[in-house]
């Protein structure tokens, strides 16, 4: 992964691929990380990043 990509990581639905927006609505399935490891940061990336899958509104109906 490239610092350029570092930047522009989109949050994607893993069923649709759907890439998800702000105001958009999801659902995340998300191991909590250790408190040392504790993410910070834009929810967005945070989720790209930790969540073990993210899923759009309409595919977690
Ligand atoms: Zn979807």
């Amino acid at each position: 992964m490239g610092l350029k990509d570092f930047f522009n990581i989109e949050l994607k639905c893993s069923i649709c691929g759907k890439t998800l927006k702000s105001g958009d609505g999801l659902t995340a399935h998300i191991t909590l990380p250790s408190e040392k490891m504790m993410p910070v940061g834009r929810m967005d990336r945070v989720l790209s990043k930790f969540a073990d899958k993210v899923y759009c509104k309409k595919c977690s109906e």
